[in-house]
């Protein structure tokens, strides 16, 4: 789906029809999706939406997919992760009525990563996707030490992009990428793997890999949310692997977007049980 999030706090409205995320809002606060397929609206056209909300007297915008490139150029400035990564899915209007870009994705997995799996391995790591979700998951796992990525995408140009921009930034020895060929070796001397394709979703069922790959001492992160249990984790679980579900990532994004909506800390251990019930 693609959509916008308006958040907006001082009105008296009952959010029980919101979404999960609405839920941790005090009930004076909005969260509102604002879809821009039913508008009938393109991504380009996000500066509009980003104008309106600030003259609505929105807090801030969380940018989902395909928008989070397209917006940056309609905001007053952006955080540093946000100008490393070049996406943005946390806008902030200030008090000065500028607006920022953020990106919570990178900190949402990074966050996810340390509370799911604590003492995992970060010495070698596959990184299936070189995406949206991909870039901000290999930025996470860099910034917090892991030694080398290898990164694997079926659209080689993709792999060989991010490649050359987490080089720049992290020094080449760290990065490298494979061609679907290498995956078996790749994989086979990794410490962990990092899934980031749409693969398991609704729309797009099945393994990203061939399941051979999976064995004990591997452990599997996964992105996808939606649905929580995927065939992958569930592959990677009984091939004995320790494993990480996408709904971290996606509960700690929403968790460092609402402090920077709100000044607030919001119940992340809420939140995930609100996901898992869903
Ligand atoms: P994207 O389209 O930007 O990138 C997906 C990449 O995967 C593409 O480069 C594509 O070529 C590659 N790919 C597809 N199938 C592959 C395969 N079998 N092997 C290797 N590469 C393959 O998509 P995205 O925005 O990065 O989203 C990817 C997934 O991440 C989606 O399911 C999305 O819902 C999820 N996501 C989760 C969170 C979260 O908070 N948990 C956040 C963002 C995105």
């Amino acid at each position: 789906m693609f959509s916008l999030f308006f958040a907006l706090k001082n009105l008296n409205k009952n959010l029980a029809s919101v979404s999960w995320v609405g839920d941790v809002y005090k009930r004076t606060d909005l969260y509102r999706l604002i879809d821009i397929d039913p508008l009938g609206l393109g991504p380009e056209r996000v500066g509009e939406l980003v104008r309106a909300a600030a003259r609505l007297g929105f807090d801030g915008l969380n940018i989902t997919h395909p928008c989070k490139q397209t917006v940056i150029e309609h905001l007053d400035g952006l955080s540093e992760d946000a100008a490393l990564l070049g996406a943005v899915n946390t806008v902030v209007f200030g008090a000065d009525g500028r607006a920022i870009g953020h990106n919570t994705d990178w900190s949402g997995f990074a966050r996810s990563f340390a509370r799911g799996l604590p003492d995992a391995p970060t010495g070698e790591i596959v990184l299936l996707g070189a995406g949206g979700a991909g870039a901000a998951v290999a930025h996470a796992l860099l910034t917090v030490g892991a030694d080398r990525l290898t990164l694997a995408d079926t659209d080689p140009a993709r792999a060989a992009g991010l490649a050359g921009t987490l080089a720049t930034r992290f020094g080449a020895a760290r990065v490298r990428t494979v061609a679907p060929g290498g995956l078996p070796a790749a994989v086979g001397g990794a410490d962990g793997l990092v899934h980031a394709t749409p693969t398991g979703m609704a729309a797009h069922p099945g393994l990203p890999l061939p399941v051979e790959l999976l064995r004990t001492g591997l452990w599997v992160a996964e992105v996808v949310y939606r649905p929580l249990e995927t065939p992958l984790l569930a592959a990677a679980r009984a091939a004995g692997c320790r494993t990480l579900d996408g709904g971290g990532m996606a509960v700690f994004q929403a968790a460092d977007a609402f402090r920077l909506f709100t000044g607030r800390e919001p119940d992340a251990t809420r939140m995930l049980a609100d996901l898992a019930d869903l």
